[in-house]
Order: C-alpha cells, then sequence, then structure tokens
C-alpha cells in the first residue's frame, strides 16, 4: 500500500500543530487528570499544555538545538489520553495528545528524537518486527504447533498475540491462556505465521513510516486468511488496528475482553464459582481511547462469588500504569513513579488480586509490586488467567 508521504512533511505536521494549539485558552483544566503532573515534579514542561506550548515555541522560535529538552519533554508523555478528555469535557476541545504526537513526529523527522534509550526498539522493530531485540523467527517458539497457522489455513479467527506476550515469559502467560479458554469454548482460531508488531511503538514514539512498513505486512496476511475478526491480545494493538489501519469493513477488531465476554453470554463457557476479592485496573488504551471497561468487568462478575471492588479512578477515568508511549523504554525522574502510585489505590481497596487486561500494564504494575515488596498482599493476574482458571 503506497504511503502517503504528503501527511508526514514537515510543513503538515507544523500546520497540524498550529491549528490544533491555538484552540488552547491556557486554563490548565487538563493538568488535572496528567498522571506525569502528579508523578514529576509539577513543573509547567510536565504536564499537557505545558508539552504543547514548548513544540508550538520550538517551531516558532526554531529551539530544535535544544535536543536534550525538547525530548525530555516530549517524551515523558504516556500517551494516556487523559489530557484530551478533559479538555473535551471542561474547557476549549483541544486534541492535545495529537500534537503532542505531532510534535515527536517533527523531532524524529529532524533526527532528534525519540530519546536515546527507545532507538533501540524502534531499530529492533526494523529489523526483527518487535521493539525486544529477539530474532523474528522466535516469536512463536513457546507454541508447540498446537495451532492452525495462516496463510497455510483459512480461519474466522485470527488471535493477534503481539510482541510482549510473544516474548515475555511472565506475560506469555496472558497468551496461553487465552488459547486455553479458546480451546475450551471450541473455537476454530488461528494465529498468523507472519505477524510483526502492529507499529504502535514506532507511530508513538514519532516514526510513521516505520509504523506503514509494519502495518503493511500485517494488513497483507490478514487479508490473505480470509478471516473475519481479529482479536488482539494487547490493547495497544487494538487502538491501532482499529484506528491506524485501513482493514476492509468485513473485518472486525476485538480486544482479546469483549471476545471473552461474547463466549460468556453465548453460553460457550460457564465459569465454576471462585471466592476472591479482585479490583480492575482499566488501560488506557481500552478506556480513554477506546470506551471499552465494560466488557472485562462483564467478565470478572460472571465467576460466581468473585467480588469487584473499584478503585477511586476507574473506567474513563482511570489512572495510567506509566507504561504507555514509548515509556517501556525510557527511565524518568520522578518523585513517586506512577505505577506506584496506582498500586497504592488497589492496595487500599482491600483486594487480594489486582486484574489487568494489557501486557504493559501487567509489567509496571508487577514491577511495582516487587518493588514495594507487596507481594504477601496483593498478586496480578489478567482477565483471561481468572477465567481460565474457573472454565
Ligand atoms: S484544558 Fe484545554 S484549553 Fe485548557 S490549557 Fe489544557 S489544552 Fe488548553
Ligand atoms: S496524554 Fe496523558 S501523560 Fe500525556 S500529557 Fe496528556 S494527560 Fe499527560
Amino acid at each position: 500500500m503506497p504511503v502517503d508521504e504528503a501527511k508526514y512533511s514537515e510543513e503538515a505536521l507544523v500546520k497540524s500543530v498550529e491549528n490544533n494549539i491555538f484552540k488552547c485558552w491556557n486554563c490548565n483544566f487538563c493538568y488535572s487528570t496528567c498522571p506525569i503532573n502528579q508523578s514529576m515534579i509539577p513543573y509547567m514542561v510536565h504536564g499537557p499544555s505545558g508539552i504543547t506550548q514548548s513544540i508550538y515555541y520550538a517551531i516558532k522560535w526554531d529551539l530544535f538545538s535544544k535536543r536534550e529538552e525538547l525530548t525530555h519533554i516530549l517524551y515523558s508523555c504516556t500517551t494516556c489520553n487523559s489530557c484530551t478528555i478533559t479538555c473535551k469535557e471542561m474547557s476549549a476541545g483541544v486534541e492535545v495528545l495529537k500534537i503532542i504526537e505531532e510534535g515527536r513526529k517533527l523531532l524524529v523527522d529532524k533526527m532528534i528524537g525519540p530519546a536515546p534509550s527507545q532507538r533501540g526498539a524502534l531499530k529492533s522493530l526494523q529489523s526483527n518486527g518487535n521493539p525486544y531485540a529477539q530474532p523474528g523467527e522466535d516469536r512463536f517458539k513457546w507454541l508447540k504447533g498446537e495451532v492452525k497457522w495462516v496463510p497455510e489455513e483459512q480461519v474466522d479467527f485470527i488471535l493477534f498475540v503481539g510482541c510482549t506476550p510473544s516474548y515475555d515469559a511472565t506475560i506469555n502467560k496472558m497468551a496461553k491462556a487465552i488459547i486455553s479458554i479458546f480451546k475450551k469454548a471450541g473455537i476454530d482460531f488461528g494465529i498468523m505465521r507472519g505477524e510483526v508488531c502492529c507499529g504502535s511503538p514506532a507511530l508513538r514514539m514519532g516514526d510513521p513510516f516505520l509504523f506503514e512498513d509494519l502495518k503493511g505486512k500485517n494488513t497483507e496476511n490478514i487479508l490473505m486468511s480470509g478471516a473475519k475478526k481479529v482479536i488482539t491480545i494487547s490493547p495497544h494493538c487494538y487502538n491501532t488496528l482499529v484506528h491506524d489501519y485501513e482493514l476492509p469493513d468485513g473485518v472486525e477488531v476485538l480486544h482479546y475482553t469483549q471476545f471473552l465476554e461474547d463466549l460468556l453470554r453465548r453460553g460457550l463457557i460457564k465459569p465454576k464459582p471462585k471466592e476472591a476479592k479482585v479490583t480492575y485496573h482499566d488501560p488506557c488504551y481500552l478506556t480513554k481511547h477506546n470506551d471499552v471497561w465494560e466488557a472485562p468487568r462483564q467478565v470478572l462478575t460472571a465467576i460466581p462469588g468473585l467480588e469487584l471492588v473499584e478503585m477511586p479512578h476507574s473506567k474513563k477515568y482511570s489512572l495510567c500504569c506509566g507504561g504507555g508511549g514509548g515509556r517501556m523504554w525510557l527511565e524518568v525522574e520522578e518523585k513517586e513513579k506512577i505505577e506506584r502510585i496506582r498500586l497504592h489505590e488497589a492496595l487500599e481497596t482491600g483486594a487480594g488480586v489486582l486484574v489487568v487486561a494489557c501486557p504493559w500494564c501487567y509489567t509496571m504494575l508487577n514491577n511495582a509490586i516487587l518493588d514495594m515488596g507487596k507481594e504477601d498482599k496483593i498478586t496480578i493476574m489478567d482477565v483471561a488467567q481468572i477465567l481460565d482458571s474457573v472454565a
């Protein structure tokens, strides 16, 4: 598929930033929901309109020689989207995150961004099809030939596994639980042998051309499969396939929690009782980017005996885990890490299990549990692991 290069030209990016920034009233309401403004020293540049103003003035006054400062300001954002929602609900409706993402593309175009520690991830995406410097051919070596492979076989459903569940041994449990449930429900599904990263890390870090390359490879494989539904494990893959790919109308993309909810509704899975008090952490790319928060809760509450308690911040107003927007490859100086702020909320509910629905939330919050030595208070599981344990 030919790439629309004009869309990513410096002229187009500058115009997009300027068109949006002029709507900003500098009311600062967006700071009230920004996680980095809570976790970092609360300078103006550690918050939404401070970041967007920095981009605007870098363009206006040609401040691109300030490489380190600009990279620090632009890449500290987790791309959670809270600012855009807040601005829409309380103020001028500025597409705040869009400005930040266009600014990152400008930095990459000028060979300033991303941050040095993030460059390896982009390089690996280019050469291996994953951001973890792992060989592409090892992607599915954890599978022992127990699934159908696309495109050799035609299937109705594709499980888009993604990079983290494929290469991270801890997160791999999510993929195995989903496959186990599919088998128990008798779902005829396949996995794409040629799957590569969905491209989300490239797009969020500001490299649209690398993204287009990955998107082209996956799109070709999806179209060859004849599948009607693509089920993703990561909300980041889900968001990217829904909004940044151009799949034909007949191909529906679902997050795995939506698919599991459908299996339960159709009676294909009948969960046994489980006594547990759990709290659910909403991933930003399901809720704040896509308004999906009911399906995972429906899966959990379908389990007899399971008590779901909510944290103070939930659904659309949830708190970020700190792992989005390329921050998996960035060490940000913070007075309190975002994932720790979130874990405090989870601990205060008294729940014994923190349930997640995203590989990166799993990693970030699991790290917070280990760093804070809270293993005896709370454990982490994803929605599929819980359901599989009672299915
Ligand atoms: S809430 Fe909107 S209008 Fe107000 S400062 Fe933030 S971006 Fe600007
Ligand atoms: S996307 Fe999230 S982290 Fe980034 S500026 Fe907006 S509210 Fe803050």
